[in-house]
């Protein structure tokens, strides 16, 4: 009879720590990793076709880029660090990478051209442009071709020898797009930025009639507004938009909102999660307003940036591997924030 009971007693106690397991692994708290992969859902999976066969040739239509059917088209991915400093992410791999993992469908190279860039070594800079061109282009993926410069209407000769090359070899390309000054500083539109991209496009409309240039503005591409009421003369021309969240708010929203209303289309070429110095606070709630903003008026966007820099706009943690294949933990805040951004909206594409 106590054996019985002893059976008896046991049972009641298993049931019981079964029960209380049950109980806690269903808990409201229990931490969730915020980059668990996402299966990839039927109505997101275009795995037949690549992005570039999906949007087709990209133009501009008013304040919108279209592609088939004059559609508007809302491209995500990431932006390459400067070249000269971390040239190692430039490379096939990494961008299959990004397209496969990440669901990028653009990706955008910064070429350096002072401190040791395209001014000190042209030919190896160049080469890290083409090697991250020709993998965008074997993917189906646009590109940005970005001469990554703060100064370039000073060196406005080489900047149009260089887009001169580019547009000769990728201008019969959809995938290309061109954006000839990064950030200019606080100098004029009018008198010195708005001249230089005059005169890139001219000597890229030589070569290549219609793939998109998107100019930079004013006080590092953030005056929109200036180049709204004093347009570039040209077809397929939009004009780049850059913020960083942690510093750029609602007033350079607003900003933006008063350039889109005045008629010019804008892509946002360059972002970051944190300060505009690409370090400090990665402000998740301020990125979500500008993703709401970004997607209500259909605006591209790269995120800065695809490095392993000790800095938290950095999407990787030091050491990651230069070949891709990324595992999660080495994903920084921003990095796992930005990534799964594009696979929540992002299409899947072959
Ligand atoms: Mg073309």
């Amino acid at each position: 009879m106590k054996k019985v009971n002893t059976i008896i007693l046991l049972l009641i106690l298993s049931i019981t720590i079964s029960f209380c397991k049950k109980s806690n692994s269903s808990a409201p708290n229990t931490p969730v990793t915020p980059i668990t992969p996402v299966a990839p859902t039927p109505e997101k999976d275009f795995t037949n076709s690549t992005a570039v066969e999906y949007y087709g040739p990209l133009k501009v239509s008013g304040n919108r880029i279209t592609g088939k059917a004059d559609a508007a088209v809302q491209l995500r991915g990431m932006s390459f660090f400067w070249s000269q400093w971390i040239g190692k992410y430039y490379n096939a791999s990494v961008v299959k990478w990004l397209k496969d993992d990440w669901y990028c469908n653009v990706v955008r190279a910064a070429m350096a051209v002072e401190e040791g860039g395209y001014l000190t070594n042209p030919d190896v800079e160049k080469q890290k442009v083409f090697d991250v061109v020709d993998a965008a282009i074997a993917n189906g993926m646009y590109v940005i071709i970005d001469w990554h410069d703060h100064h370039a209407s000073d060196h406005q000769a080489l900047a149009t020898k260089f887009f001169a090359e580019i547009a000769q070899k990728y201008g019969d390309k959809p995938n290309i797009i061109y954006e000839p000054y990064n950030e200019p500083l606080q100098v004029s539109w009018k008198t010195i930025i708005k001249p230089y991209h005059q005169a890139v496009i001219d000597t890229i409309r030589k070569y290549d009639p219609d793939n998109l240039i998107i100019c930079g503005t004013s006080t590092w591409s953030q005056d929109v507004d200036v180049a709204a009421y004093d347009t570039l003369v040209g077809t397929n021309i939009a004009y780049t938009l850059h913020f960083y969240a942690g510093t750029h708010k609602q007033s350079l929203r607003d900003k933006a909102k008063v350039a889109l209303d005045k008629g010019i289309a804008l892509m946002v070429t360059e972002y970051g999660t944190t300060d505009a110095t690409g370090d400090g606070f990665v402000n998740q709630t301020e990125t979500n307003l500008w993703y709401d903003f970004l997607d209500a008026n259909k605006l591209s966007w790269c995120n800065w940036s695809i490095a392993d820099k000790a800095e938290s706009s950095a999407a990787l943690f030091s050491g990651s591997s230069a070949s891709g294949n990324w595992m999660n933990v080495q994903l920084t805040t921003s990095g796992s924030f930005v990534r799964q951004e594009m696979r929540n909206k992002n299409l899947r594409f072959k």
